[in-house]
């Protein structure tokens, strides 16, 4: 009879945004510790160099043209390799817990007996925030921060507006980038004012990150261009302050703020 093999152990690991020193020690240690790595479309090439050469590297995500996987592929393939007895690696963008899925990969693997730790990373909006130098909460003008997304789905923006009137909540919108002129109008019509400072922020953390400030009103009528890579939208008056602290030579763009 063949040795019975101990199943592995999945690692749900942030990768954080994207530059490989915004890893934790912990995550860092995964990776090079990991013997399988399930990795999404928005890691970083530097971040996939940590593995070992002789880690299995899959990718799961869409990147390069290649079509991302289903989620219950991607579930059956960590169930297979940690039952190979291999120390696996599913490494997401930014922290796990925030438009990760980690709890519905969890409640997979545990349903099969499959051991589960996450380890956490800096999410986008922190990211964004320290790289043009702007707080996601200020005394006396943000006491709250909403991450949140705003997906469209059968033709129409779905997502919870109750938080977006609140002058002082800071709304940080995760996938948002496509939708953004629509989202803008949603916000106006929910109440929030015409003039509400916006930052825009794309591929955080990344040297070519890029910053756009507008307000709601501006946005409304158009989103700015993207390159294609991973946008956070941040929303409120803390946004007003993206830029003024940055010291490194990072793109702002301001748009002009029209009124009316
Ligand atoms: N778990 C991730 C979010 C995954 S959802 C986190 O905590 O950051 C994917 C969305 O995250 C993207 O559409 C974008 O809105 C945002 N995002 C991820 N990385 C980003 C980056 N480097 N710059 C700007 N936005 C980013």
């Amino acid at each position: 009879m063949p040795p019975e093999i101990k199943p592995g152990r999945v690692r749900l690991v942030g990768a954080g945004p994207g530059a490989a020193d915004l890893l934790t020690v912990r995550a860092l240690r995964a990776i090079e510790g990991a013997q399988a790595l399930l990795y999404d479309a928005l890691i970083s090439d530097d971040v996939l160099a940590l593995a070992p050469a002789t880690c299995l590297k899959i990718q799961t995500g869409k990147r390069a043209g290649r079509a991302s996987m289903a989620q219950s592929t991607i579930n059956r393939l960590m169930l297979r390799l940690a039952r190979r007895g291999l120390e696996v690696v599913r490494l997401k963008g930014g922290d796990p817990s925030i438009f990760g899925r980690v709890g519905e990969e969890q409640d997979f693997l545990h349903g099969y007996g499959i051991e589960t730790e996450v380890v956490p990373g800096v999410t986008a909006a922190s990211a964004a925030a320290a790289q043009f130098g702007f707080p996601l909460t200020h005394r006396g003008e943000a006491r709250r921060v909403v991450l949140t997304t705003a997906r469209l789905e059968a033709g129409a923006l779905q997502t919870d507006w109750s938080a977006a009137a609140d002058p002082e909540a800071t709304l940080a919108i995760y996938m948002g980038g496509a939708e953004a002129a629509e989202l803008a109008s949603r916000l106006i019509a929910a109440g929030r004012p015409a003039d509400t400072p916006v930052a825009i922020v794309e591929r955080a953390s990344a040297p070519d990150a890029v910053l756009t400030r507008t307000s709601l009103h501006t946005l409304a009528a158009g989103a700015p261009e993207s390159s294609g890579g991973p946008v956070l939208i941040v929303v409120g008056d803390v946004a007003a302050q993206a830029g003024a602290r940055v010291l490194a030579e990072v793109a702002v763009t301001q748009r002009a703020a029209r009124t009316g």
